[in-house]
């Protein structure tokens, strides 16, 4: 992690329009979610949890609420507002994705090159449960 990335990472979730307001909340979304590695250290900082998974669902879902809103990971922020990772629900409620295809593979890209390598909640906890 170097001193930036939380930086560049703020600055790309801003480049991501707000759907929230055509958004359910019914969490089914939240599964398995990606996380780069500064991500996941900051939901850790945040926590005390490394990303891991609660059954199928995603560990920092609670009661239907995400735990860590505020640092979610980018990818829960795009949920929906390209169509390359759309929510029928709330293109329903009037969400046509924002971003084109290209605006966001072009954001897509941009993340992968800060935060270090991707944390599959799924993989850690398959690591821990090696270790026990
Ligand atoms: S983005 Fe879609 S699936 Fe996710 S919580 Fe909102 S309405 Fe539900
Ligand atoms: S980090 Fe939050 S928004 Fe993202 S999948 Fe987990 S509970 Fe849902």
């Amino acid at each position: 992690m170097t001193p930036n990335d939380n930086s560049i990472l703020a600055s790309l979730y801003d480049s991501i329009p707000d759907t929230s307001s055509t958004c359910e909340k019914c969490s089914d979304c939240c599964g398995v979610v990606p996380f780069v590695e500064t991500e996941a250290s900051n939901a850790e900082a945040w926590t005390g949890k490394r990303p891991h998974l609660n059954g199928i669902s995603c560990g920092y879902l609670s009661d239907h609420k995400c735990t860590i809103y505020e640092i979610r990971p980018f990818m829960c922020r795009l949920m929906g507002a390209a169509d390359i990772i759309q929510c029928e629900k709330k293109r329903k409620n009037g969400c046509n994705p924002p971003l084109t295809r290209e605006q966001a593979s072009h954001l897509v890209k941009m993340y992968r090159q800060v935060g270090g390598p991707m944390v599959f909640p799924t993989l850690d906890d398959f690591i821990q449960a090696a270790k026990t």
